[in-house]
């Protein structure tokens, strides 16, 4: 299979950018603690399902003080329809206790710091830099795993890797949009079970469709 160049990477973003224009952070959120906490509620859960429950969410526990004195019951009541939602409900005030305790009731704006709350993981830590603080962060979900690995942009076992790859082979300046036009577009056309690949505005430049190909006619 032939290896990607920066260039062609380049070229792909580009695609992506001029066929998903204006997109905003998929998650509603007016602020940083806003952001964290619907990044941290939407694992495994579709930001379709989070939007629906943070407005009432946010109207109840509308800083980190608030959500940190909230009983677990009660924040359960608010995202009973998402998926997880008791371990949620634990770590989103726990998360909140740990600002109030530790960061002076700020969501702070590092990788590291973001990672000692609880429920925070890597992806959530990037997407949280991305939309809060606008540093370049290449947040990983299974929707840019997959279409990366697809494209050719990575082959990785593991987000973590893939990240990696990513970070390497883009332009610093382009991974924030980059990243949510690739969501955009494996929701879009790019589906794990049915990928479109006949519209695909990116089939010239997509690894996993050449390999098609040499298997055999159609595509
Ligand atoms: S050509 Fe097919 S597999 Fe490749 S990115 Fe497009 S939809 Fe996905």
């Amino acid at each position: 299979m032939q290896s990607m160049t920066r260039k062609e990477a380049h070229e792909i973003a580009q695609i992506l950018k001029e066929t998903y224009p204006g997109l905003e952070p998929f998650l509603h959120a007016k602020n940083p603690f806003e952001s964290l906490v619907a990044t941290i509620l939407s694992a495994q859960t579709t930001d379709r399902q989070v939007n629906k429950v943070t407005p009432a969410l946010f109207a109840a526990y509308p800083d980190p003080e608030a959500l940190s004195r909230a009983a677990e019951e009660e924040v359960m009541d608010y995202i009973r329809s998402i998926g997880f939602f008791r371990t949620k409900a634990r770590n989103i005030i726990l998360t909140a206790q740990k600002l109030v305790g530790d960061f002076g009731g700020k969501v702070p704006n590092t990788m590291e710091e973001l990672m000692s709350l609880p429920g925070v993981g890597r992806k959530t830590a990037n997407v949280v830099l991305a939309n809060s603080f606008g540093q370049a962060s290449m947040p990983v979900d299974t929707h840019v795993f997959r279409v990366s690995n697809r494209l050719g942009l990575s082959r990785s076992k593991n987000p973590e890797e893939c990240e990696q790859d990513l970070r390497k082979i883009l332009e610093e300046e382009s991974w924030n949009y980059f990243h949510l036009s690739i969501i955009q577009h494996g929701r879009d056309i790019c589906s794990a079970r049915s990928p479109k690949c006949e519209i695909c505005p990116l089939r010239d430049h997509c690894r996993y469709l050449d390999s098609l190909k040499k298997e055999g006619p159609s595509c």
